[in-house]
Order: structure tokens, then C-alpha cells, then sequence
């Protein structure tokens, strides 16, 4: 068995993680960061369009304040909203420090695009601290995998995993910063990078620790589906010959009452857009027909994006449809990124507070920004308050123990011909079907009844490689998290924000100003209900 010893160890290397780690390396502490894939580049930050929300010019902190609740739709928590506010300047000019090229533009900050750049805005904004981070103390190791956080006498001491040549790993650490992102990947139709399947949420609820509200996934309504395509986003705004069709030619934004208002369904309504759109996606294809866009909207922000593939965007519809794209619940954290596990930090998409129901647009990267520079000064200032005190080894640690563990995930089990690729494709189906953004209680029900035969298919899988290894522990991640998503689903009896309940369609401010609570006791998910506390503020005071 491998063995490191770190001060602070930071899993993920997206924007949140990187963040963290340059943060915690001021302090002069020792800092490892590791990722599942090459670091900084199988993030959803290097896929993102790099808009963050912020204040400036135009937009003042009371503004951010009342868009970031407004879209929470009552369940944001208000302390995390005020401190992502109050903080996002200063985060900004940080990030300008490290290189990377914002500029004000709206409601917010954009990647300053070098003319002609075919790059994304996610590449502008990862590339520079990737290289920032390189040049740094900060010891990094891609490719090393996260099985398990490790607890020991009520606080975190380590984590275990296995290295890319199929070595375990224990690393003994005093903190830790979660930066796992969220779990998008885990449906069929989603946006995200493939390794992104809300690892850290079951992380998190294997260590003890609750999560809340992770029945909320925003979804977008179009992204590329063709086959051989990535799947891309189409963001707004449309010129007005764009349409929506099936296979039949038949006009979508008639059916579906949108009286050709894409623009307006896009901004305004997305979620009922999304839903009605994944409704009609399950029993039909949807095309998006560019055959009658004109030269010079072709050229224009957001279809000349589209001029890099080869693919005859222009010449034939082609198919699209919605995918899950951001996770609003996850880790509880304070307004400096601690969890209620002593030496536990977390920060970005897989914590929790700042959106509610829904997500205003830019304010993922804004958070990632914001609590990620946070938590790197909350953990080394948590390291050095307990230096000298407590040592890193605890006296309960017992190495045999986690030998033992690697032996269990790496035995071979007999009767099992599945691969965990295949299974991992069929479930992301089974995910999307049963716990995409339109949901209700037959359907539900249904999903977690099969939900309990996948575990068991999953069980009995036998890794005969590295790689089967790493996908198996993924799928009993992403079973865990569905379990949770179908179960807080079927019990809020309401709509609220990010997805539907065909069967209870309109908030219920009486009964559900609610969180939803999900801890892990054995094997058995638990739920609770705690009020949403306080009552939304209208503003800073
Ligand atoms: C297509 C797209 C466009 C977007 N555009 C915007 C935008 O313009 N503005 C905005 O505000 N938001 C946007 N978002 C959302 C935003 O990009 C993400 O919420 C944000 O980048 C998440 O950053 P993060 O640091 O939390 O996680 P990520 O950047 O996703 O990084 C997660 C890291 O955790 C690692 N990891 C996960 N599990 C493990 C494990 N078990 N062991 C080790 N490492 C692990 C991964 O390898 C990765 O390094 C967009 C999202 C998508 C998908």
C-alpha cells in the first residue's frame, strides 16, 4: 500500500480546487491536489463558457442579491448568498492576479476572447491557473482516484484510493477540501465532462455527513444531440428563423405553445420549457432546423460557434433535446467553506446553499471563485490551529483495516460477465428516464424498484482491470446519489424550480419551504425535512 502524508489535501482540480490549493500554499503549509483526470482539464470549468455574475458597473451587489434569491426560489441560504456577494469582486481581481482575462460585460465578467480565438471561454479560464498551479509548491497527482474519506476519533484523517497503475493509496492529511463538482454525468443527456458523476456527494455521505437538496439538477433545454457530436449547449440569443421539429417537420414552438418565442422560453421560462421539451423528447426526435438562418446571423454570437465542426449544421436539421447540467444541493458548508466535520472544507459545485430550487446563470464559477479561496484559508488556518496538538496520525488508525478494503474492491467476484461500462451506459438511461427533469410518483416509484436490481448488478461485478475498478466504484456512486434523487423527489409534493412534479405542479409555499436532508445510516438513506430558515431578506443589512 502507497503511503503520503500532506497538511492539506485537496481533491479536484477545477476551478474550486485550484483555487483552494494556491490559497492554502500562502500559509506555507504542505498541499496536495489530485484529480480523476489530467488536472485542470476533465473539469466542467474547462468546459464551461466562463461568464461569471458579479457586481460592477451595471450591476450592483443589491441586484446580485435579489437575482441570486429570486431564481433560488426560497430555499438559497441567505448567509452563503450575502458572502458570495459581498466576496465576488475581490475573487474576480484574484483571479485577474493569476492571469486569467476577464472582462466586464453585463451582469457580470466574460473570458477577454483574443480576436479570432476559436477557445472556449472555460479554456481561457482553466489554462492560466493550470500553469499558475504547476509552478507552485502544491504537489499534484492526476489520475488518483478518491475511494473513501477517512474519519477517525470525529474528525477527517486521511483519504483512500487507488493510483492510476492500480496501487492503493492511503493518504494521511489534517484537512481536507472537497472540490468534486457535481454528478451530471450520471444521466444519459447531459453536458458535463464524463468522469463529473457526483462522486463527492458519496463521499460525503459514506464519511457521516449529510447533504441536502439534491433532488434539485438543472437542466437546459438544447443541446446537441447528434451522435458524433459533443454535447453542446445552444445558448441564447436565437435569430428568429431558428426551428424546433420532429421528425415529421412538425413545427415544436407551435405544439408547444411557444408562438415561435424561443428567446422568451429560453430566459423566462426555462424549466417549463425544459420539461415540456424532455416530455415530448421521450416519444419523439427533436430536430433544430438552421436551414433558413441568413449569412450574417450565421457569422454572429451564438451560431458562428457552430462554424468549427465539420458537422452541415446549416445544410439539414439536426438533433437536440434537454440535458442535466448543475447540481444545486450537495455538502453543507459555513460562510468559509467548513463543513460540520472537523478538518472536512468544501467548496463549488458539490457544496450546498447558495442556489435553493434554481440557479441564476454565471453565478456556478462566481461560487466556485468565491469558496474556493475561502476554504484554502479556512483549512490552513484549521491546520495550524491544531498543529503541534493533535498528531497526524490518530491513535485509532489502523492501516490494516484500509489493506483489507483494497483487498475487498479488488476481489474477484465469480459469475459476473458484465462489464461496468455497459451497465454504466444502461443506467445512465435508466437515470434519465426515471430522474430527469420531469418527475412523478408511479415513475418514481417504478425507478426506485429498479434502482434496487442495478445495486444488486453492480455488486456482483468483478473488476478484471484498473479500469473496471474506477468504473465500479463510480456506479455505486451514481447509485447511491440516484437512490437519494428518486427518493427526495417522490417526497416533495411540489414544484419548485429546477424540475417538475407532472403531478404536483405548482409550489407549495404552505407545506415545502422545506430542505431536503439525506444521510447515510448503513446501508439505509435517510430523509428529513428542516424548515428553510430564516425567511428570505430583500437585502444586504
Ligand atoms: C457546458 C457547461 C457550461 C457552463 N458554463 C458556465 C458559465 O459560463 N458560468 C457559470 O457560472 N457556470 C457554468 N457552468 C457550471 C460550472 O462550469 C461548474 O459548476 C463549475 O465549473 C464547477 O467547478 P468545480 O471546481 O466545482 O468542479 P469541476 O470543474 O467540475 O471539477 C471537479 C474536479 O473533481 C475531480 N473529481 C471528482 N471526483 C473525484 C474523485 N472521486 N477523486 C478525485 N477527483 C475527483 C474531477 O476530476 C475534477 O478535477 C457550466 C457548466 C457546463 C457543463
Amino acid at each position: 500500500m502507497e503511503e503520503i502524508q500532506t497538511d492539506i489535501l485537496i481533491i479536484g482540480s477545477g476551478l474550486a480546487g485550484i483555487l483552494a490549493a494556491l490559497e492554502a500554499e500562502k500559509s506555507g503549509v504542505h498541499v496536495l491536489l489530485v484529480s480523476k483526470f489530467a488536472l485542470g482539464w476533465g473539469t466542467n470549468t474547462s468546459l464551461s463558457n466562463g461568464a461569471f455574475t458579479a457586481v460592477n458597473s451595471l450591476f450592483s451587489k443589491e441586484d446580485h442579491l435579489k437575482a441570486t434569491l429570486e431564481a433560488g426560489k426560497n430555499l438559497s441560504r441567505i448567509a452563503m448568498v450575502k458572502t458570495l456577494v459581498e466576496k465576488a469582486e475581490e475573487a474576480i481581481l484574484q483571479l485577474r492576479n493569476y492571469g486569467v482575462p476577464l472582462e466586464e460585460r453585463g451582469i457580470g465578467y466574460v473570458m477577454a476572447r483574443p480576436q479570432g480565438s476559436p477557445d472556449l471561454g472555460g479554456v481561457l479560464l482553466i489554462r492560466p491557473l493550470v500553469e499558475r498551479i504547476k509552478r507552485s509548491s502544491v504537489k499534484l497527482i492526476p489520475n488518483f482516484p478518491i475511494f473513501d474519506l477517512i474519519v477517525e476519533e470525529g474528525r477527517i484523517g486521511g483519504a483512500f484510493g487507488f493510483l492510476r497503475d492500480g496501487r492503493p493509496c492511503l493518504v494521511r492529511s489534517r484537512a481536507i477540501i472537497l472540490a468534486t463538482g457535481g454528478g451530471g454525468a450520471l444521466y444519459q443527456r447531459n453536458d458535463n465532462q464524463k468522469t463529473i458523476l457526483g462522486d463527492g456527494y458519496s463521499l460525503a455521505l459514506r464519511a457521516g455527513l449529510p447533504v441536502y437538496d439534491i433532488e434539485f439538477i438543472q437542466s437546459y433545454p438544447l443541446v446537441l444531440a447528434e451522435p458524433r457530436l459533443s454535447s453542446i449547449p445552444l445558448f441564447p440569443p436565437f435569430p428568429k428563423g431558428i426551428l424546433l421539429m420532429d421528425e415529421k417537420g412538425e413545427n415544436l414552438l407551435d405544439l408547444l405553445d411557444l408562438k415561435g418565442n424561443l428567446n422568451q422560453a429560453i430566459i423566462h421560462e426555462r424549466d417549463k420549457f425544459t420539461s415540456k421539451l424532455f416530455e415530448l423528447s421521450q416519444k419523439r426526435d427533436i430536430y433544430c432546423d438552421l436551414t433558413h438562418i441568413s449569412e450574417e446571423e450565421w457569422n454572429r454570437y451564438p451560431l458562428n460557434f457552430l462554424k468549427k465542426s465539420k458537422f452541415p449544421f446549416r445544410e439539414r436539421p439536426f438533433l437536440i433535446g434537454p440535458a442535466a447540467h448543475f447540481f444545486m444541493g450537495g455538502i453543507e458548508i459555513d460562510e468559509k467553506g467548513s463543513t460540520p466535520l472537523p478538518g472536512l472544507f468544501a467548496a463549488g459545485e458539490v457544496a450546498w446553499g447558495v442556489h435553493g430550487a434554481n440557479r441564476l446563470g454565471g453565478n456556478a464559477l462566481t461560487e466556485c471563485a468565491v469558496f474556493g479561496i475561502l476554504s484554502g484559508q479556512s483549512a490552513s488556518e484549521y491546520v495550524r490551529s491544531i498543529e503541534g496538538k493533535t498528531p497526524l496520525l490518530s491513535t485509532k488508525f489502523s492501516k490494516r483495516r484500509w489493506e483489507e478494503k483494497a483487498r475487498a474492491y479488488t476481489r474477484k467476484k465469480k459469475g459476473s460477465f458484465e462489464t461496468p461500462r455497459d451497465l454504466l451506459r444502461e443506467f445512465k438511461i435508466f437515470a434519465w428516464k426515471y430522474g430527469g427533469p420531469l418527475r412523478e410518483e408511479e415513475d418514481l416509484k417504478t425507478g426506485l424498484n429498479l434502482l434496487s436490481r442495478f445495486k444488486k448488478r453492480i455488486e456482483r461485478i468483478s473488476p478484471e482491470s484498473v479500469n473496471d475498478l474506477f468504473h465500479k466504484r463510480e456506479l455505486e456512486n451514481i447509485a447511491l446519489l440516484t437512490h437519494a434523487i428518486l427518493l427526495g423527489s417522490l417526497l416533495r409534493k411540489e414544484s419548485r424550480g429546477s424540475f417538475l412534479r407532472k403531478d404536483f405542479p405548482d409550489p407549495d409555499n404552505q407545506n415545502w419551504l422545506k430542505h431536503t436532508c439525506y444521510r447515510l445510516a448503513g446501508e439505509d438513506l435517510q430523509i428529513s425535512h428542516p424548515p428553510v430558515n430564516p425567511p428570505a431578506p430583500s437585502s444586504l443589512d
